[in-house]
């Protein structure tokens, strides 16, 4: 269920990028000026500062764009530790206010935002909640920075941003980082929470082909849409009105899913391989129908999730390996309004990490 979520954004942001290229091609000489007027302050500017920053950004890319975040738990999810350069180090306050917008909370003192050529970190999306974890220098071992949310940028959709903050305990050293661009560093996740958000996912996968196998031909117009695999909020939401007659057939349905202990494995997709499974329902395109191309993937191929015997989806999150490693999965309300049902659920034991 995972990726539906998220691509109406991507393609929102496509389009949106398109028609800033397409204006800055035909006025050069007013990106200069925009050019010049982005070096005064933006503090003095707060009316102005999303379209400077939008112009400002979209011409960096027009030149030298930042490479794109490789996220290398789309090839292996068990990664829990991952050495690699830190690219930029950036003081919260000095963030592009669309990226700001991202963090709801972001720590009131000494917050910074990391980013890397690549990541282990899986950021907030599709449905699935960010990692959290810390980064510290590889060489010598010192303080760690905490990373509370990672997420994609919105100036830049392929970069990863890390945000987070230093130990309590180290003094701000006059708002100055404690690490430089170009340091080697070591990303740790917290393995725990990481494994709670992976049976949640896969979880979700479960009931969503659960109820598919039970209903697909039982409701008129009957179709997969978004999902929520967050804590306390887990749901699946399908169109066509579901009774609550049907929760005790989806538990068991769910349960011999899971008693399976089917096989989850990633495949990369291109538009034909869905053809040929005949799911072509299944290539994601934006609101206007255009097939939408994922980001941050080798070869501009989708990444799909098979769980082997019960379903294929395309998918940019984790999973356990197994359905079995979900542990106990109990499915909890059912709801309709507006044409559409929402099935609740939730995986045992609770919280972790
Ligand atoms: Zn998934």
């Amino acid at each position: 269920m995972q990726g539906r979520g998220r691509l109406p954004r991507l393609a929102f942001l496509s389009q949106c990028h398109r028609s800033l290229y397409a204006s800055l091609s035909v006025n050069k000489n007013r990106l200069a000026a925009i050019s010049n007027i982005t070096s005064i302050s933006h503090h003095n500017l707060p009316t102005y500062h999303f379209q400077i920053c939008s112009f400002r950004v979209s011409a960096y890319r027009m030149s030298t764009p930042p490479p794109p975040t490789q996220l290398l738990f789309h090839h292996d999810a068990s990664l829990a530790t991952h050495t690699t350069t830190l690219l930029t180090i950036t003081p919260f306050s000095s963030l592009p206010a669309p990226d700001q917008s991202l963090f709801k909370s972001p720590p009131p003192t000494n917050a910074f935002v990391l980013t890397f050529p690549s990541t282990i970190f899986h950021p907030q999306g599709g449905g699935q909640p960010s990692d959290e974890g810390h980064i510290t220098l590889t060489s010598p071992p010192s303080v760690a920075f905490s990373v509370i949310s990672a997420r994609h940028s919105i100036t830049n959709p392929s970069q990863v941003l890390h945000l987070g903050f230093f130990a309590p305990s180290v003094p701000p050293p006059d708002e100055r980082p404690l690490f430089t661009p170009g340091d080697q560093i070591t990303q740790t996740i917290n393995a725990n929470l990481r494994n709670y958000h992976s049976r949640l996912h896969t979880a979700g996968h479960v009931l969503g082909s659960a109820v598919r196998h039970l209903l697909e031909s039982q409701i008129e117009d009957f179709d997969e849409l978004k999902a929520s695999h967050f804590p306390d909020s887990a749901a699946c939401e399908f169109m066509g009105l579901i009774d609550s007659k049907w929760k005790e057939p989806i538990q068991e349905k769910v349960n011999e899913f899971l008693a399976a202990k089917m096989p989850v494995e990633v495949e990369w997709w291109d538009e034909e391989d869905f053809r040929r499974e005949g799911l072509e329902r299944l290539i994601p395109r934006g609101k206007d129908g255009e097939v939408v191309k994922p980001e941050n993937t080798d070869g501009g191929r989708w990444r799909v999730v098979r769980i082997v015997g019960a379903e294929v989806y395309p998918c940019g999150g984790t999973h356990v390996e197994r359905t079995d490693l979900c542990g106990e999965v109990r499915v909890r309300k059912v709801g309709r309004g507006k044409g559409r049902s929402r099935v609740g659920y939730g995986v045992v034991p609770g919280l972790e990490g």
